[in-house]
């Protein structure tokens, strides 16, 4: 018999690791239980592989910082390095999870399965979803169909790439969707059913590198709406931002004193990109707004959160302004 996949599981924190006072009561803490303890609460983890736990962090992930993430790919690539690993399950909090799991596909650099996942129940409620997100990821970390389909995130029997999953529901159970590509496949009780594979770049054919790097360049996101002070955009640049998305209404809109002010910095050499507000739908070039002649950038697939997390990524190294609307068509 061939010998059981071998799954690293770091866990960080999240509502997956959440404590409640009691298992009705909706109010919990984040990030409470270990990874030990997780893992005794999943039943016949180990006919699906030869899995080791490892406390990385312990944090809520609205508190998830650039310095665990940098922290986390280091750790992730190293695992993946080494011949003794196959594949690796990331615990998270759900609210930044399409951050982290982007970040990751663009900076982890094997082809090995990379699967996140969390819960929108704490440990200790009843019904947690934990559990079984928590199988249902080493099943998907362990099979080797999972190589060459870049950083995924499973939750609620989906399995989503971290390209297009986004949190659409801020305590339902079904919170992820991928509303523009469709989910990568499913995983009922471990049983697994791919769709299809990427369409982007991803983690062993990502050109991006973390080699030396301690911090990222301040991007900031400017949130559009009826009559938006155009102000906002100097205090950002004021403070050091280099680049600004814009989650703009519709396809990427902003009114016309942001839209002047956005292509002053432009001007300056401030990366200006436009994403939406809107939870679904692309936003393309030279549409309502002249990217060309205001060298604006559209985030064609990616919402606001992972349009910065892309930029701060690009902006480790100098790149042309055309050099960065290709990447959003790539990545
Ligand atoms: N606030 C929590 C977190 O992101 C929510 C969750 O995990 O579902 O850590």
């Amino acid at each position: 018999m061939k010998p059981l996949a071998r799954i690293t599981i770091l866990a960080t924190g999240g509502t997956i690791a959440g404590v409640a006072p009691s298992s009705t009561q909706p109010g919990y803490t984040s990030g409470k239980i270990d990874i030990n303890n997780m893992l005794q609460a999943v039943p016949n983890l180990a006919k699906l592989a030869q899995v080791k736990g490892e406390q990385f962090s312990n944090v809520g992930s609205q508190d998830m910082s650039f310095e665990i993430m940098i922290g986390l790919a280091r750790r992730i690539n190293e695992l993946l390095a080494a011949d003794e690993t196959d594949g690796v399950v990331v615990t998270h909090g759900t609210d930044t999870m399409e951050e982290t799991a982007f970040f990751l596909n663009l900076t982890i650099k094997s082809a090995k399965p990379v699967v996140m996942t969390g819960a929108m129940r704490p440990f200790t409620a009843l019904s947690a979803d934990g559990p079984l997100n928590l199988y249902n990821s080493v099943a998907v970390a362990a099979d080797p169909n999972s190589w060459e389909r870049g950083v995924m995130v499973v939750m609620n029997d989906r399995i989503h790439g971290a390209h297009s999953l986004t949190k659409t529901n801020t305590t339902a159970v079904e919170t992820f969707l991928s509303p523009i590509n469709g989910l990568m496949g499913t995983v009922i009780y471990g049983a697994i059913q791919y769709y299809r594979s990427p369409f982007r770049k991803h983690t062993n054919i990502s050109e991006f590198s973390l080699e030396g790097v301690t911090c990222l360049p301040r991007v900031d996101i400017m949130y559009a709406c009826a009559d938006m002070p155009p102000d906002l955009i100097d205090c950002s640049v004021a403070n050091g931002a280099k680049g600004i998305i814009i989650a703009g209404d519709g396809n990427g809109n902003m009114n016309e004193a942001t839209l002047q002010k956005a292509a002053q910095m432009a001007s300056l050499g401030i990366f200006i990109v436009r994403s939406s507000r809107v939870s679904t739908g692309t936003v393309g070039r030279n549409m309502e707004v002249d990217d060309d002649a205001n060298q604006f950038i559209a985030s064609d697939e990616l919402n606001p959160a992972k349009a910065r997390i892309l930029l701060m990524v690009a902006l480790l190294s100098k790149r042309s302004f055309q050099q960065v609307q290709n990447l959003y068509y790539s990545y």
